[in-house]
């Protein structure tokens, strides 16, 4: 693996490109962020998209561009509000810049088959060998996408690894856009491998950090925490959703969320639940 580290919230080491993206200066606020937003970018490259990303007049931006060589643009730094997320939700929050980093993958994205090649929204051609036809997790078709490099998968993950490890930011979630706002985005696609990616760095290796049923737990970090029949985010919301500061039981846990217990009983993500000893 490559040496790669993070000082002053700016990422440095090999084939790490810094850029200067002067539109964003926020902060995030104290204890944020803590969750990782993975993109693709569905253009032509990376230092195509990471200049767009940088102008002055275009209203998105990222933290990082991730090429197909591996090569990490930073646009923003680690401290720094980006603009990636757009109209957002998820388990029970909105507006998910102030919340995460963002990181762009160059990819093309969803490509529409042409005889024997496959086409991209900007009518790039690739070939057999660097697509996949597999279905979304929120679509019933198969289609056609670009694949990513393993250089690629490689660098995105050692960056969230750097950040989950880093003591600066409390990262407790990998997500992709497409779960953060359904409907509206497809990426990072069925291409990249985010579920994996997750029981990786977020699950194993940190049984210590699973509860012991019957822990107290309270609600943090939402305003409104949805409280659903099911652990997923399609499931039923059983009722009104819980504030911040309601006290919980931890009944059970599963693929993120939590089984509580409170006035009702039902699977939160567990996210947004911070735990203390009995
Ligand atoms: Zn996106």
């Amino acid at each position: 693996m490559r040496k790669l580290s993070i000082s002053n919230h700016k990422l440095s080491g090999d084939n790490v490109i810094p850029m200067a993206c002067p539109k964003n200066h926020d902060k995030f606020i104290q204890g944020q962020p803590d969750s990782i937003i993975i993109h693709y970018t569905a253009g032509r490259d990376a230092a195509t998209s990471a200049e767009y990303l940088c102008k002055d007049d275009v209203k998105a931006s990222a933290h990082l561009v991730i090429g197909r060589k591996g090569e990490i643009y930073q646009l923003v730094d680690f401290s720094t509000v980006a603009w990636h997320a757009g109209e957002s939700q998820y388990g029970g929050r909105t507006g998910y810049n102030k919340y995460s980093i963002g990181i762009e993958l160059d990819n093309a994205g969803v490509l529409k088959q042409a005889g024997t090649e496959f086409v991209s929204w900007f009518g790039q051609k690739y070939q057999q060998n660097e697509v996949i036809q597999a279905k979304h997790r929120n679509e019933q078709q198969l289609s056609w996408w670009q694949n990513y490099t393993p250089e690629q998968i490689e660098a995105c993950q050692q960056v969230c690894e750097l950040l989950i490890n880093n003591a600066n930011y409390g990262i407790k979630s990998i997500l992709g856009h497409e779960e953060i706002a359904p409907g509206r985005k497809q990426d990072p696609g069925p291409a990249f491998p985010l579920d994996k990616l997750r029981t990786m760095l977020l699950t194993q290796n940190r049984s210590d950090e699973i509860p012991e049923m019957g822990m107290q737990g309270t609600v943090v970090n939402a305003d409104l925490l949805n409280i659903r029949e099911k652990p997923s985010i399609d499931a039923k919301k059983i009722a009104q959703p819980l504030k911040t500061g309601t006290e919980v039981k931890i009944l059970d846990e599963a693929n993120g969320w939590y089984l509580v217990e409170t006035k009702v009983t039902g699977w939160v993500n567990k996210g947004f639940v911070e735990t203390k000893e009995k």
